[in-house]
């Protein structure tokens, strides 16, 4: 073992860096939501049915709204959806809801929001792609009076430029500039700049028009982690604008969580990103909700923000024979999700709740005491009894075929002690 020097300068604590952001304010009353300039960054996220079919809108909203989605963005495509718009905020106004809802508006947004005002009025923001506005003098016009409806209705927008939707006469014009450079640069580097300038061109454009740049905010989503990386850094390094960041198109299961955990998670302990999106498609059977489940863990993962009691759990090796650690790991995580809609009301603050649940002796008894609230159970070989640890502290053997529901009781011990309001 190396001889311990008393000259070495203690490793530094990591943590996120934050950028200075404008803040926007999206939403009214109950249901106001900032986003940027310090304030935590927000979970949105989009729904997937008919918007004419405002109940199963609504519905779906609410259960977005529920796991954890501060925003939650609509397709606004056709007169019928535009007309379907007010009804849903009313459904979700009646349930409760106050979620602000985004509507998002390609190709025919400048005639929608003209001519559906109430839709354009029950809409907390309006989502504008400058690729999908209107080409050659169109371009400028529909795009305008997009701006113009959110300064009348006092709504903030996202320009949101996608890369599958990219601006080409902006992108043709930056490749003939790059074919007059002596050393000219590559497609991709092009395509990056088209991104960032289609972006920040079209703020300029709303501000020229009056509106504050205290009511944009930038996305330029792409599908590549790499290219994620690239663009946003060069967005954030050029402009101030609250930023909503997230990967495009990220795929399904597996795949799409890890793509996004690891594009996000760079930007945002870089401070990059001020609301996300994790955009994920769903497995089959699959609920929507995924997506936020997937969004609250990436910032919950890098300690911006915590949403449910945290549960750590060893990944079983050969000592655990049986998966009586994995159901007690489940039913635990399942248990503590399943409570926090109330949980959250009644008892303030459990969303900071950490619990271990360990295999076996080797690292459970300590990883247990890290814990507010710890198990180890009984490895292979090992004498059937789980000590319990609760503030580092052992308080209790728990034994025989109820292991899991006792310790389940003993949690909501601890909890309603621990973070019950004293009356
Ligand atoms: S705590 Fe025990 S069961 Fe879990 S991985 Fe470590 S050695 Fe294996």
């Amino acid at each position: 073992m190396g001889e311990f020097s008393t000259m070495i300068t203690p490793i530094q604590v990591a943590a996120p860096h934050s950028r200075r952001s404008r803040q926007v304010c999206i939403g009214w009353g109950a249901g106001a939501v900032t986003v940027g300039g310090g304030a935590p960054v927000r979970i949105q996220s989009m729904t997937n049915t008919d918007t004419v079919d405002a109940v199963g809108t609504a519905i779906q909203v609410k259960a977005l709204a529920q796991a954890g989605s501060e925003l939650v963005r609509i397709t606004v495509n056709t007169p019928e959806a535009a007309a379907a718009v007010p009804y849903i905020r009313e459904q979700l106004d009646r349930m409760g809801q106050y979620v602000p809802l985004v509507g998002d508006f390609h190709y025919n947004g400048h005639k929608l929001l003209a001519d559906f005002p109430d839709c354009a009025q029950a809409l907390a923001k309006y989502r504008i792609n400058p690729g999908n506005v209107g080409k050659g003098d169109k371009h400028d016009l529909q795009f305008g009076q997009m701006i113009d409806v959110a300064m009348k209705w006092g709504r903030p927008v996202r320009i949101g430029v996608n890369w599958g939707s990219l601006d080409q006469e902006l992108l043709a014009s930056l490749m003939d500039v790059n074919s007059q450079r002596s050393t000219p640069w590559t497609d991709r580097q092009v395509m990056y700049e088209a991104l960032v300038v289609s972006a920040l061109d079209s703020a300029m454009r709303a501000e020229k028009m009056g509106m504050s740049a205290d009511q944009i905010i930038l996305s330029c989503k792409v599908s590549g982690v790499q290219d994620l990386i690239s663009v946003y850094r060069e967005l954030a390094r050029r402009s101030d604008y609250a930023l909503h960041l997230g990967l495009t198109e990220a795929g399904m299961g597996t795949k799409g969580t890890v793509a996004s955990a690891a594009a996000l998670s760079i930007l945002l302990q870089e401070g990059i990103g001020d609301t996300i999106r994790v955009s994920l498609t769903p497995q089959p059977g699959e609920s929507r909700t995924q997506e936020v489940v997937v969004a609250s863990e990436i910032l919950q993962s890098l300690g911006l923000r915590n949403f449910v009691p945290s549960v750590t759990a060893c990944p079983g090796c050969g000592r655990t024979t049986s998966t009586t650690f994995q159901e007690l790991a489940k039913q635990i995580d399942d248990y503590l999700r399943a409570q926090m809609p109330i949980w959250r009301i009644q008892y303030p603050g459990v969303e900071d709740l950490k619990v271990a649940i360990m295999g076996c002796i080797v690292n459970g008894p300590g990883e247990s005491k890290h814990a507010d609230i710890g198990i180890s159970l009984p490895g292979t070989g090992e004498s059937p009894a789980a000590p319990v640890f609760i503030d580092g502290e052992k308080a209790m053997t728990l034994r025989g075929e109820n292991i899991a529901n006792d310790f389940q009781k003993v949690v909501e011990g601890y909890v309603e002690r621990r973070f019950g309001l004293s009356v």
